[in-house]
């Protein structure tokens, strides 16, 4: 048994066969063959390698030619690799002997060969991996005959192991069939993160290499809890890990229960709950969970995996199916529409990722909205043609000065005579408000206040740019929290400078979908929270368990520790005392 930690982003836990997808999208397959197809799949295996030296051959002669034999050597040394007799007996006793696949057997040994050059503390030798890695490529693509697995067309249940997922592959892995996913790299705040959340498949990132010590079709569990993926698991522990999906299980049917009571304090306090979706279709689990309302909607995924920019017509439909939804028994229930949050890790290809060193510091979100109008203003005349039809709130993300929120409210009101112009209806007094994600805007909260109808605090950048935190960096992980004072200390700035102006202000980053901090942020004041659908039910659960000052006084305590560390434990503990029947 294999225990390997990585970072916990999405919970639950999940136990079944692998899919592997190494770093070129190869998927690593299945591990037996009937023994009725030996021989044939001995011929499949002796086709690959000729068409793969053949390959090599004609690579190394077009590289001969163009540079010189020098540069062509390295073709001759993969090919003596892949035509050497050992290699060759060897995989032949595996499919022999023990029925592997030829894809299995392949990718065992060239695996175990790569790991050996690996660990050489020599650099140049153990940069020898990659050959091997190529040459296993190389024979995986003449075995498999296509290239990058499609993870949408997967079609039974399997957990995917990865070296990584982009936001908009998390997008596309259908529920029914990918029970749980686990990748070499990723950090906690990522939008692959984010997406597996709102998706409520069990994930885990940031493991470091693993994909050397695992197969196809071999069974893993993956406990998105404690972010742990345990390879070749025992049977007892399956069988602990069964347990706990159970019990899961039936406490998450238990707060089912509480669909339609509202989010309040034993001690009548309101507390509005609301939901974050990126897709349309979320705002039934929204719905589903006893939602207040959407308290963010990130319509950047609506430009996740499409080629040619959304029409003004597509964003018009994506947003009244939500506002609709929202409002179709009578409620009026709030839609916070926020407007394109676009480059860092959420969309890497907009703008150009050669074009910016540092993407999270760059064009992004609002500022590259501003400087992309015709874009921008596509999007503001869809949410206001929405705007007929529910409660819609506009967000602007990303704000760091006022100039910057009153030139997109100036662009808005452009839009707005346009629209006047073209006899095309909207909501002229549609509430619009900011993200408060930029240490620079809480330090000036006061100075936009007269500018904006409500806030919403975004921790999942304030951290990153409080600590200097890359949100999606594995390497720096440990680091990127919400329970860091300076954290803290900047949402409490928020909050009262919000309250001290009669200002609404949500938090809708995921620390508030984190049962770790409900009491603490109601306890700072904090009477609005927007959290990925799935954790709806347990936010209520512990916001009706809990008095207002009692949370005030663990709040109060908080501010007395001085590092993350003791803060989450002590909260921890808290919240332990304060609902035992939840399981932490
Ligand atoms: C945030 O930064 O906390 C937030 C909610 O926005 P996003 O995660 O989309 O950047
Ligand atoms: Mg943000």
């Amino acid at each position: 048994m294999q225990r390997l930690q990585g970072i916990a982003v999405s919970p639950g836990v999940a136990i079944g066969e692998t899919l592997v997808i190494d770093n070129e999208g190869f998927r690593i397959p299945r591990r037996f063959v009937a023994r009725d197809v030996v021989e044939g799949e001995l011929a499949r295996l002796d086709k690959a390698i000729s068409a793969a030296r053949a390959e090599m051959e004609r690579n190394r002669d077009t590289v001969a030619q163009k540079l010189g034999d020098q540069y062509a050597a390295i073709f001759s040394a993969h090919m003596q690799m892949l035509c050497d007799p050992h290699l060759r007996s060897e995989l032949e006793e595996m499919i022999r002997g023990r029925h592997y696949s030829p894809e299995y057997a392949v990718s065992r040994a060239l695996r175990r060969y790569a790991k050996v050059f690996q660990q050489l503390e020599n650099s140049y030798l153990s940069q020898r991996a990659h050959d091997i890695t190529d040459i296993e490529k190389r024979l995986l693509r003449h075995l498999l005959g296509h290239r990058r697995e499609e993870l949408s067309q997967i079609t039974s249940p399997v957990l995917v192991l990865a070296h990584n997922l982009t936001p908009s592959e998390t997008a596309n892995l259908d529920r029914r069939f990918v029970r749980g996913f686990a990748t070499e790299i990723g950090g906690p705040g990522s939008h692959t993160a984010i997406v597996a959340e709102g998706l409520q498949i069990p994930a885990v990132v940031g493991v470091g290499p693993f994909l050397t010590d695992v197969s196809g079709g071999e069974t893993i569990i993956i406990d998105g809890d404690q972010g742990l993926v345990i390879l070749h698991p025992d049977e007892e522990t399956v069988a602990r890990y069964r347990h706990e999906v159970e019990e899961h299980r039936s406490f998450a049917a238990k707060l089912e229960t509480l669909r339609d009571l509202p989010a309040e304090t034993s001690d009548g306090v309101r507390i509005q709950l609301l939901g974050n979706i990126e897709f349309p279709y979320e705002v039934e689990i929204c719905k589903d969970r006893g939602s207040d309302g959407i308290g963010l909607y990130r319509t950047e995924f609506l430009y996740l995996g499409a080629d040619v920019e959304p029409t003004e017509e597509v964003h018009y439909e994506a947003y009244a199916n939500v506002v609709q939804a929202m409002s179709s028994d009578g409620q009026n229930r709030p839609v916070v529409i926020r407007t394109l949050d676009l480059g860092a890790d959420k969309v890497p290809n907009m703008p150009a990722p050669e074009d910016e060193r540092n993407p999270c510091l760059g064009m992004r979100s609002i500022r590259l909205s501003l400087r992309s109008l015709p874009m921008f203003r596509t999007q503001l005349r869809a949410l206001l043609r929405a705007s007929t039809l529910g409660n819609v709130h506009i967000m602007f993300p990303m704000v760091s000065t006022v100039l910057e929120f009153r030139q997109a409210k100036m662009i808005l009101a452009d839009v707005m005579e346009d629209l006047e112009e073209q006899g095309i209806p909207f909501n002229r007094n549609v509430p619009v408000g900011m993200m408060v994600e930029v240490p620079a805007a809480v330090v000036m909260l006061d100075r936009f206040i007269d500018d904006v109808d409500f806030l919403s605090i975004g921790t999942n950048d304030l951290i990153q740019y409080t600590l200097a935190v890359d949100r999606s960096n594995k390497d720096v992980a440990d680091m990127y929290t919400a329970a860091d004072p300076a954290v803290l200390r900047l949402i409490k700035m928020a909050i009262d400078t919000a309250g001290q102006h009669g200002v609404p202000i949500n938090l809708c980053g995921q620390m508030s979908g984190s049962g770790t901090y409900t009491m603490l942020l109601l306890g700072m004041g904090l009477r609005r929270m927007s959290v990925t659908p799935g954790a709806i039910p347990e936010i209520k659960k512990i916001c009706r368990s809990v008095t207002i000052e009692q949370c005030q006084r663990v709040a109060e305590h908080v501010f007395t520790l001085e590092n993350a560390r003791d803060i989450k434990s002590y909260l921890k503990e808290e919240l332990k005392r304060a609902v035992p029947e939840l399981l932490i």
